[in-house]
């Protein structure tokens, strides 16, 4: 018999990622907020759900990508939600991104019920959503991660079990810290080479070739240059994530004046209303700061 996987949340990274396990052969459940997301992810092969409890009835393996702390526990606790409809022994994948006090508090809750909780946060953008080559740092038991190999092989191609429950969210809090700062530091080299009137394409391609190459200058150097801040990864959702990782180090003791500053500049990129826009974009408040304003 196939596995059924229930998948709530159907947005930028979650409907490509539904659309990889079904044409890996899973059967696969989506619900979503707004209901024409489920309607596509229906048209692509799997089934529509009009509510979280018909989403999760029965399912082997329930994955949850919503935006933020709160959204992942109200999916999971409300009445009509995960833990009052799924099945014993389901496994509960969380791919979203959250703070990983909650995440570890959540899973725990969960194993309670007899749910296998696995926090498992992504990396790779939505291009790595679409071609099925994400990152994916979990969090959880040995023996539920080996349970759900071939469900995490259709979504991503580096996969590791990092630690306990939390774990996973960590790591990614870590991921979005070097992130944030390379597209900062992107942004500003690309500010400061129009400063100069550099052909800029020539110059991100010989910059690519060499120590200041990176999956950041490959995947966001372009779009800069182009003012193309169509999202991808939403401003918003980085500024939550500088949020996490900020207060989490702050917990440990770990000083983080680069990040810091980084995070400063992302929530002011979001406060003058572009929030709606791609991180890269996070070029547009470096153009400000410079009285450069061409965005
Ligand atoms: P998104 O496009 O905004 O999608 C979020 C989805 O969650 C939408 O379908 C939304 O439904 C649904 N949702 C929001 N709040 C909800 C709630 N309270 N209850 C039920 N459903 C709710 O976001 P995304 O870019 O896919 O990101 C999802 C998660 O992945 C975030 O934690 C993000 O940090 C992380 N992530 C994103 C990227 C990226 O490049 N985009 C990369 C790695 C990790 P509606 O359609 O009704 O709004």
């Amino acid at each position: 018999m196939s596995t059924t996987i229930a998948f709530i949340g159907l947005g930028i990274m979650g409907l490509p990622m539904a659309k990889n396990l079904v044409n890996a052969g899973f059967t696969v459940r989506g619900y979503n907020r707004s209901p024409q997301k489920a309607q596509d992810l229906a048209a692509a092969g799997g089934q529509a759900a009009g509510t979280i409890a018909e989403a999760v009835d029965g399912a082997d393996v329930i994955i949850t990508m919503v935006p933020d702390s709160p959204d992942v526990e109200d999916v999971l606790t409300r009445e009509d939600g995960i833990l009052a409809h799924a099945k014993s022994g389901a496994y509960w994948i969380d791919n979203s991104t959250i703070r990983p006090d909650v995440a570890k508090n959540l899973s725990a809750q969960a194993a309670q019920r007899g749910l296998k909780p696995l926090d498992a946060p992504v990396s790779g953008g939505e291009a790595g959503a679409i071609n099925g080559a994400l990152s994916i740092m979990v969090g959880g038991e040995q023996a539920d991660f080996d349970a759900v190999s071939d469900v995490f092989a259709a979504i991503g191609t580096t996969i590791v079990l990092v630690g306990p429950s939390g774990s996973g969210q960590t790591v990614k809090a870590a991921n979005q810290l070097i992130v944030a700062g390379n597209i900062e530091l992107l942004a500003e080299a690309v500010v400061f080479l129009e400063a100069y009137g550099v052909e800029t394409t020539s110059a991100l391609q010989v910059l690519g070739g060499g120590l200041a190459g990176s999956k950041v200058l490959d995947q966001k150097g372009q779009k800069m240059l182009d003012r193309s801040f169509e999202p991808g990864f939403r401003l918003a959702l980085h500024h939550k994530d500088m949020g996490i990782v900020t207060a989490a180090a702050r917990e440990a003791g770990v000083a983080i004046p680069l990040g810091s500053a980084v995070a400063q500049l992302v929530a002011s990129t979001v406060q003058q209303g572009n929030g709606g826009l791609d991180h890269s974009g996070l070029l547009t408040v470096v153009e400000a700061l410079s009285g450069k304003n061409q965005s």
